[in-house]
């Protein structure tokens, strides 16, 4: 098998602390038809809610194989809990926007539809989305996977933003630029499309208790102001 790190990772939803484990569909054909696992090999096995451990395979089938868990590990997720709730930036531009923010350590994403939204994904892409965050976890080491929740209205998301989350909406124009680094409660950045945030939408946010802010001052697309916002977070 390779010795890279990321070819070596299994996601395996219901791993255990101790014990034989199953590896099935998707992750069993990579091990064994691309990879060409053997018994007696050490691989390593997360479940995307913080469980990794090392295991060995015993048993190889056609479409799945066992392992025997070595030793396990339980970690915490980043200390900072972020949330990007985002426009959907055309084409490639999403997958990169999901893979670049699992990789920092976002922990949610919510697509947004907005008054100027062009692009409104369709669940079969969200499920595109769900695989990459599982190809970025494998090959970033992070065992928590990056929640993708449905795709959501602006108005909804703003209903359901409770005073324990600091909310930014990232809006162009003369806001501060929030000093981050110091402070560990949850925090949630708006990102808006191509044609940007409504007046309207900015009043609503603000009465909803979020603050505008700026990312600087230059126009950034979509996915370079979820990639900038999250890695001066997360770094
Ligand atoms: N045409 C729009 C900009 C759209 S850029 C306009 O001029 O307002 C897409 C989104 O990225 C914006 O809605 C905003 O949420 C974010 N963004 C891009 N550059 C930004 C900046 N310098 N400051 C704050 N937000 C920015």
């Amino acid at each position: 098998m390779s010795s890279d790190t990321g070819s070596r990772r299994f996601f395996c939803p219901q791993l255990a602390e101790s014990g034989s484990v199953e590896l099935a569909e998707t992750e069993a054909h990579h091990a064994i038809h691309v990879l060409r696992a053997r018994p007696g090999d050490v691989v390593e096995l997360f479940d995307g809610a913080g469980l990794a451990a090392s295991c060995r395979i015993t048993t190889i089938r056609k479409r799945d194989l066992e392992l025997e868990v070595i030793e396990s590990r339980r970690g915490a997720d980043r200390q900072i809990d972020v949330t990007i709730a985002t426009a959907v930036p055309k084409g490639d531009r999403f997958d990169w926007l999901v893979e670049k923010a699992t990789e920092l350590g976002v922990s949610r994403l919510i697509p947004l539809v907005t008054a100027r939204s062009v692009v409104d994904p369709r669940s079969s892409k969200l499920e595109k989305q769900r695989q990459t965050v599982i190809a970025a976890c494998k090959q970033s080491g992070r065992n928590h996977l990056m929640q993708i929740s449905p795709v959501t209205k602006w108005s909804d998301f703003l209903s359901e933003i409770d005073s324990k989350q600091r909310v930014f909406v990232a809006h162009p124009g003369d806001h501060p630029t929030e000093a981050f680094f110091s402070e560990g409660s949850p925090m949630t950045l708006a990102i808006g499309p191509e044609g940007g945030f409504t007046d309207v939408e900015v009043n609503a946010a603000t009465a909803a208790g979020a603050r505008a802010m700026s990312l600087g001052r230059y126009i950034l697309r979509i996915e370079t102001a979820a990639v900038a916002f999250a890695a001066r977070v997360l770094m």
